[in-house]
This record gives structure tokens, sequence and C-alpha cells, in this order.
């Protein structure tokens, strides 16, 4: 059992991975099977105004990383308690920015390259987005981000190339199993 999360009834989950391999979707899904709480971070940065202006080139919200002043420490501040309750689905394209105590479970999802390229051109991003979008995920960037950030059997990598995989994904696959670990209601 993960020691930071003896308090907590229910786990929180981290849904990461490079920009369009279905992290909202996929939480969305999972919140549904889990009566979890969807954290959207990118949108709560948005509604409560926890940002320092939009990065055109990330395509997200700028977070200022001081871990004790500004919008980082805010956003922080206003997860802390729902964190320390548990049961919630943080949805994020980062993952070594979050304290690690607050997850029990880090889902890295993966999308073929030609198929990531697809949905990124139809988000309209330009030439050089698509290429770095690509590109991070070609190299694995966040699921060695993750490696590196939580204890290894924390986290968990999983394919998201099919609407199917996003079903198996919340149900029955690996992560089923992981979660089942957690939920003493399962
Ligand atoms: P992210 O939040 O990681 O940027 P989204 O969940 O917004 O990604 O998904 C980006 C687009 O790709 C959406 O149009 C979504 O419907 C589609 N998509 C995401 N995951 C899958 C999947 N596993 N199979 C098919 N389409 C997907
Ligand atoms: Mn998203």
């Amino acid at each position: 059992m993960v020691e930071d999360s003896s308090k907590r009834k229910r786990p929180n989950i981290l849904v990461t991975g490079t920009p369009g391999t279905g992290k909202t979707t996929t939480s969305a899904a999972l919140a549904e099977a889990t009566r979890f709480r969807h954290i959207n971070i990118g949108e709560l940065v948005k509604e409560k105004n926890l940002h320092e202006g939009w990065d055109d080139d990330l395509d997200c919200y700028i977070i200022n990383e001081d871990l004790c002043v500004g919008t980082y420490k805010e956003v922080c501040d206003e997860l802390e308690n729902s964190m320390e309750e548990g049961g919630n689905i943080l949805d994020y394209h980062g993952c070594d920015f979050f304290p690690e105590r607050w997850f029990d479970c880090v889902v890295v999802l993966q999308t073929d390259n030609s198929l990531l390229y697809d949905r990124l051109v139809k988000r309209g991003y330009t030439e050089s987005k698509l290429s770095n979008n690509v590109e991070c995920e070609i190299f694995q960037v966040l699921l060695e981000e993750a490696k590196e950030s939580y204890p290894e059997d924390r986290v968990v990598a999983l394919k998201s190339d099919t609407i199917e995989d996003i079903s198996r994904n919340v149900s029955t696959d690996r992560l089923g199993e992981k979660l089942a670990f957690f939920i003493p209601m399962a």
C-alpha cells in the first residue's frame, strides 16, 4: 500500500500523456465508472484564474512553478483538501508537477504516432506543434517522467488507440485490477 495514502478512503489517480492521447476522454469515462471526481487541471486553472497567461507553443496555460508562491502553490492549495479526501482523477499533461504523495496510481496513455498525428491535425495544431508532440510521444517523455517521479508499481502505461481501448482501460484491464486493489467498495 502507498504509505501516504493511509488516510484516504479512496485512491487518487493521475491520468497523463502527450496532448491528444485521450486524457480527458479517458478521465471522463473513468469518472463515470468509478463515481470519482474528474479534475481537468487545464480547465481548473482557467476557471479559477490560477495561471500567468497562455503558452501558445505548449498549448496550455502557464503555471508559475515556484513551490512557495504564485500559481503552482495556488493550484496545490486549491486541490489539497480534495486530494486528502481521495477519489479524484487528475487530468494533466505533466507528472513531475504535483506532490508524489497525492497519487496511488499514475496512468500514462500512449497512442500510435500516426493516429496521434491525425488527432492533433484535427485540433488545428501548427506543423511545429505537431512534430513537437509526436516526438514527445515517440520518445515516451511522459512515461519516463512518470517512472522518474513515482515508484514503478504505481505507474501504468495504457494503449489509447481506439474507443475500445478506452472501454477496456476503464473496466477490466490492468487499470481495473489496479483500482480494485484500492477501492474497498468494489
Ligand atoms: P487529451 O485530453 O489527452 O488531449 P482528448 O481526450 O481530448 O485528449 O482526445 C483528443 C481527441 O482524440 C478527441 O477527439 C477524442 O475523441 C480522440 N480520442 C482520444 N482517445 C481516443 C481513443 N482511445 N480512440 C479514439 N479516439 C480517441
Ligand atoms: Mn485534455
